[in-house]
């Protein structure tokens, strides 16, 4: 009898083990790439070896490879989209358009081989589809081997050649590139703007190309005594060859490989005390030397505020260069403008870095879910620069939902869960994956309060890292640091428009007492922090909590009473309450004065009992 009841024990347990295995199984990949770049014809001709491990319980019978480049050709996906779109990126518009054919970027694949046989391919805009001889089993791994050759497009967006700044190479999205398959499937997106995901895995590099140019790159350096450019050790003499020069670059457990080169490029370096070599490299000038000289300082802030409330960053090695436009996240790298002032140039750093936590540690899917990580990054870094520059961190979100009210305002708002691709503006993209992202995150702390949510960020972060974290992945993670129900909250923020709209209705004296009702104007449902204060300068914290959660936040703010009502049920429009005090007795009655919500109409949020004519006894009503 009992050890039947322990062989069921096990089969039981046995058995969820292999059911959650199967759920989150990974694939994984490893590229060894040996490329040669010619600095005149600005072609690379290369072979990639592919090792690749289906870990799925898929037999697989076709591959996917990205081909971004191509879209750096007249008439592709991403140049009439750039040219249909309302809004278009002003550094995209239809330049695509008018590009010479010696100025356009492609991804050639001259040969295809699996385990040693040919394989049928054929190209479809940036996507190539690679029918496989011998399909690839469950738990099996197969290896890959390609010659390729491309162009550097002239710089348009993110890769390319001669960028504004004048920098020579950003090498970014660069070597046909595996797509990804997980439970939800291929993720084979055409390369239209904007948004990547990746294969987890590892990548051994040789890049080869003139001397002259110094190379900045994902990953670390295995010749640096070759080399040199300040990667060799301090001392130590280097002889370059006279010919092409070959930098070699490893980097484990990332989901992409980046890089640049240009010959003027200075090489800074700074440690992070208890953190990674972060690796600075710009080309001097006017615009550049003075801010830059100061960024390594704010450099390693940026990594010890990240590391303290965020998790820690786990690689040796971070990069930030000087690139083509704007920033860019790679994993281990970045590629940001350089010629800014010191402000705008910690910005970008402190973004771009943050993105080392959400696009390129835990690596969720940025095609299908922007906000899951341009939000969580433009949060994280908001904090970080308000820190280094003696800034209160609690307004440093005011700009995200600044950003969420003009959308609303304008009318342009889609559900945030829309493809990162297809949102009908750039406008409207914009705010719902940065702006509403970080609202998503800040309306969270509000609903589970101040302590549950670092520690929530930071279980989040260790929990997943690595793993490629859906939303509700993350959304068990704070349920579970909480203890409250916040799949509601989920759904309202991410797959609706629906927004949020309370207000003060009435306060009425009856016997010494005030009554105050509140009314849900706006469909989103909330649970509701409300501060009245006295007419001796008291305030008392009236915590609502919303019967969805079912339960209560934590203590915020230690230094005010706090008072806990009954729960507030979602479909019930008006609340009503009894404070222990004369209407007399009231100077402010306020909904969230701290404004996490994003209550789309302030005007109700307050109700202020002396600016009204009173007549005791007789509801007032505030102004709408
Ligand atoms: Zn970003």
């Amino acid at each position: 009898m009992l050890r039947s009841i322990y062989t069921l024990f096990f089969v039981v347990v046995l058995f969820q083990f292999a059911s959650a295995q199967d759920y989150r199984w990974q694939q994984r990949v490893e590229y060894t790439m040996d490329v040669k770049l010619d600095v005149t014809t600005h072609k690379i001709t290369g072979t990639q070896k592919l090792v690749y491990f289906n870990n799925s319980k898929d037999t697989l019978s076709k591959v996917y490879y990205h081909l971004h480049w191509n879209a750096f050709q007249p008439g592709s996906m991403m140049d009439v989209r750039s040219r249909s779109l309302p809004d278009p990126d002003g550094r995209v518009t239809d330049r695509i358009s008018k590009l010479a054919e010696s100025e356009t970027g492609y991804q050639k694949i001259i040969s295809l081989k699996q385990d040693g046989k040919d394989v049928t391919t054929h190209v479809d805009g940036t996507i190539l589809i690679v029918e496989l001889k011998k399909p690839i089993l469950p738990n099996t791994k197969t290896v890959f081997d390609m010659k390729f050759e491309s162009q550097v497009p002239i710089q348009i967006r993110r890769s390319g050649r001669n960028s504004r700044e004048g920098i020579a190479y950003t090498m970014t999205q660069w070597y046909p590139k595996l797509a990804e398959y997980d439970f939800q499937g291929w993720h084979i997106n055409q390369y239209v703007a904007r948004e990547f995901h990746g294969v987890w895995g590892d990548f051994d590099v040789k890049l080869t190309l003139d001397p002259r140019f110094v190379v900045a790159s994902t990953g670390k350096i295995q010749n640096p005594e070759k080399v040199g450019y300040g990667y060799e050790k301090a001392g130590t003499s280097v002889q370059r060859p006279n010919g092409e020069l070959t930098w070699h670059f490893k980097a484990k457990d990332v989901i992409d490989f980046a890089w640049a080169a240009d010959p003027e490029y200075k090489h800074d370096i700074i440690r992070v005390p208890d953190g990674p070599t972060i690796h600075l490299f710009h080309q001097p000038g006017e615009k550049t030397t003075e801010s830059w000289s100061k960024l390594p300082e704010y450099a390693v802030k940026h990594f010890q505020f990240m590391n303290k409330f965020y998790g820690k960053y786990p690689y040796d090695t971070y990069s930030i260069i000087q690139g083509g436009d704007g920033g860019m996240e790679y994993p281990m790298c970045t590629m940001i403008t350089g010629e800014r002032p010191l402000n705008s140039l910690v910005g970008v750093m402190a973004h771009e870095a943050s993105h080392s936590w959400y696009q390129a540690v835990l690596a969720s899917n940025e095609s299908m879910y922007a906000w899951f990580d341009e939000g969580y990054t433009d949060y994280s870094s908001s904090e970080s620069e308000a820190s280094m520059f003696g800034k209160p961190i609690a307004d440093s979100h005011k700009g995200a939902y600044g950003g969420y009210f003009a959308l609303v305002k304008r009318n342009l708002q889609e559900p945030m869960s829309t493809l990162s691709d297809h949102f009908n503006t750039n406008f409207g993209y914009g705010v719902s994956a940065y702006s509403m992202g970080a609202v998503y995150l800040h309306q969270m702390r509000y609903i589970i309060g101040e302590d549950n949510f670092y520690k929530g960020m930071q279980r989040y972060y260790n929990t997943w890292k690595m793993r490629h974290p859906e939303p509700i992945d993350f959304l068990r993670v704070m349920e579970k640091t909480s203890g409250l129900q916040l799949k509601w909250y989920a759904n309202y923020w991410l797959q609706t428009t629906k927004r949020i709209d309370y207000g003060v209705k009435s306060a009425v004296e009856e016997a010494g007492a005030t009554t105050v009702t509140l009314e849900r104007v706006g469909q989103m449902p909330m649970p509701i922090d409300l501060v009245i204060t006295y007419k001796d300068g008291t305030k008392e914290l009236f915590y609502i909590p919303l019967n969805e959660t079912f339960g209560s936040k934590p203590v915020e703010d230690k230094t005010m009473a706090r008072t806990d009502l009954t729960e507030w049920y979602w479909t019930n429009p008006t609340y009503t309450f009894k404070v222990n005090k004369p209407l007399a007795g009231i100077s402010l009655i306020e909904i969230d004065p701290q404004a996490r919500m994003a209550d789309i109409v302030k005007d109700n949020n307050k109700f202020d009992p002396a600016a009204l004519n009173l007549k005791p006894a007789e509801p007032v009503q505030p102004k709408n």
